[in-house]
């Protein structure tokens, strides 16, 4: 069984921490009220593709020899190397949620509460996590020897980010105003605004 492999076996056990982060998210906000829901076809749509790339197709990989017909041979220190990738993946996962707190929510939601954060991971770039998944999509290329297992996450997560990025700016600048605008101008959106050279 794949599983057994050591690159492998840390891949399960960085999936497990993933879930374990969310799963701890999803309890701590059941309480706060949603006022404002942008979930439609679209979005459900991608929010199911992302989770089958991210959770189905590697447990099939890890746990059965359905995808061999996809396997691939890739170096040890790649696959190394994609483990500190998921390693730096998951604390960003992690520090963003922190950060969030009870404003965190799967998809396109605003909170009785709601708060624009601006601090933290926030301070610099305004989608940390989505960034953290980003580096997870690479890392699970990079440690899984299949094609399928592995890459599959990549280009559903893009289309996930890409359609999804301008419809959460709106909500957020329709919720927030000028403050979002000035934060926005303060930010980059997954990499840190680099300074203007006078
Ligand atoms: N795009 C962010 C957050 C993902 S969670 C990131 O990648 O880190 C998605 C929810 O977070 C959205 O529904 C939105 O309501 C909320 N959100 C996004 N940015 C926020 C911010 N700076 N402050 C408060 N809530 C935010």
């Amino acid at each position: 069984m794949n599983v057994l492999q050591p690159p492998n076996a840390f891949f399960l056990v960085g999936l497990i921490i993933y879930f374990w982060i969310r799963r701890g998210f999803i309890n701590r906000t059941k309480t706060e009220k949603k006022i404002v829901s942008r979930i439609d076809a679209i979005e459900k749509l991608l929010l199911g593709m992302v989770f089958l790339a991210v959770l189905l197709l590697p447990l099939l990989y890890l746990f059965t020899p359905i995808l061999s017909v996809a396997d691939y041979y890739l170096p040890w220190l790649v696959r190394w190397a994609g483990s500190l990738i998921l390693v730096a993946s998951l604390c960003l996962f992690w520090r963003s949620h922190v950060d969030l707190g009870q404003n965190w929510s799967v998809s396109l939601e605003i909170r009785e509460n709601h708060e624009l954060i601006s601090k933290g991971v926030y301070r610099s770039v305004r989608h940390p996590m989505y960034a953290s998944i980003w580096l997870w999509s690479i890392a699970q290329g990079m440690m899984l020897q299949n094609w399928l297992a592995g890459w599959t996450l990549l280009p559903v997560f893009s289309a996930m980010y890409f359609i999804r990025i301008p419809r959460e700016e709106r909500l957020m600048a329709e919720t927030f105003g000028d403050s979002y605008h000035q934060y926005s101008a303060q930010t980059g959106r997954v990499l840190p605004r680099l300074p203007k050279v006078t």
